[in-house]
């Protein structure tokens, strides 16, 4: 089986160093290519070395121009990847640009399609990444649904059957493997003088926060108004954005650069309580069992809010934003378990194994 991966940004590199590492156990020819959507090397390099990730087959340099540039140079160029590596199969991650154009560029050249995280909605079609997980999954002929959610997503849209598999979520299983190994390397509290369950951990990088000054200004205004600690790893779209419209950093909030993953999982599984926007971070601050306020309108890890791990908060009131997040500390979720046994890279490696490569190729849904 020889499988082109295709990745760009931050939270795909994560999932794919989980996977690669079950790939190789299974001695899948994985050759990767980076898009460059995310190149600082604070959002990039230091995933592919703390995680061991292998190094990029080749890195195409695309990123920093508008959604539609950026997706129509990634077709083009891993287009000609792919007629050069010619695989079996395009592996793709989420939501991105990146996934997209991985997509639509194989689907042209009738390559089969294995996308994990299939079948995730947050039926909030003004998110681009609702637009990139909806044509992806449309196109794809392998769908790993990391969730029952997802996969009755996926039935709704008419996409069911043996093309869709339920293997768990593949960020459990890199919380398990590189939160252990955090826990041997990580410095991160010390270097920072924090205290455990001393502080919250905050997140904020989707557009629809970022991009929009009065969203914006009541995340930063309902940190100060909760009045504790906030660690904020600063994502550099945040920080473009602050800079721009001329936002203050609350005294409360310790804005730090963006950390590697082991630092990550330390901050998040140290910290009282977590708020983001994030996607990943809802999802390990379960893993971590901290409590988390997720600062948007919805969110597509409905099954955190359901059993009382996660609440939203809409940014559009600081003190809701405040509240939302004192309340937050010290609670604890129903016990659920809807992200599997911490297998689920191994089980995407088995389906594109040998025996996987095969029955891809026999799949009727490859012939569309
Ligand atoms: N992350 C990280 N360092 C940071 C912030 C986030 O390693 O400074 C990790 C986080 O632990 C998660 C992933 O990046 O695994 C999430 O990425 P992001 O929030 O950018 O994207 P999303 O999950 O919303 O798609």
């Amino acid at each position: 089986m020889k499988l082109v991966t295709v990745v760009g940004a931050r939270p795909q590199f994560v999932k794919a160093a989980i996977v690669s590492r079950a790939l190789d156990r299974r001695r899948v020819d994985e050759a990767i290519v980076h898009t460059g959507q995310h190149f600082d090397a604070n959002m990039s390099q230091v995933f592919f070395d703390e995680l061991e990730m292998p190094a990029p087959a080749r890195h195409l340099g695309i990123g920093g121009g508008t959604h539609g540039q950026n997706t129509g140079r990634m077709i083009e160029r891993i287009e000609a990847v792919l007629v050069e590596f010619s695989p079996h199969a395009v592996l793709v991650y989420g939501d991105t640009d990146s996934t997209l154009a991985a997509a639509i560029a194989a689907a042209k050249l009738n390559i089969p399609i294995a996308h994990v995280e299939a079948g995730l909605r947050s039926f909030n079609r003004r998110m681009p990444e609702e637009v990139n997980r909806v044509l992806t999954d449309h196109a794809s002929s392998l769908l790993f649904a990391p969730t029952q959610v997802a996969v009755r997503n996926l039935a709704a849209e008419g996409i069911a059957g043996d093309l869709v598999i339920e293997v768990g979520d593949v960020m459990h299983d890199a919380a398990l493997f590189y939160g252990a190994k955090a826990d041997q390397t990580s410095n991160v509290l010390g270097r920072l003088s924090l205290r455990p369950k001393d502080y919250a951990l905050a997140t904020v990088h989707r557009a629809e926060n970022t991009d929009d000054l009065a969203r914006l200004s009541v995340i930063l205004n309902g940190f100060a108004k909760y009045g504790g600690k906030v660690v904020l790893p600063m994502h550099p779209r945040a920080k473009a954005r602050i800079e721009g419209f001329g936002l203050r950093i609350p005294a409360n909030v310790l804005v730090i650069e963006p950390v590697g993953y082991l630092d990550m999982v330390m901050l998040e599984k140290h910290a009282c309580l977590i708020a983001t926007d994030s996607g990943g971070v809802q999802k390990e601050a379960f893993f971590h069992r901290v409590p988390c306020a997720t600062l948007r309108d919805e969110t597509e890890w409905v099954e955190l809010v359901d059993s009382g791990w996660n609440r939203l908060v809409s940014p559009v009131d600081a003190d809701a934003v405040a509240r939302a997040m004192a309340a937050a500390v010290g609670t604890i979720g129903a016990a659920i378990a809807p992200y599997g046994r911490g297998d689920a890279s191994d089980r995407i490696a088995a389906r594109l194994s040998e025996d996987g490569a095969e029955r891809l190729e026999n799949d009727p849904q490859v012939a569309r």
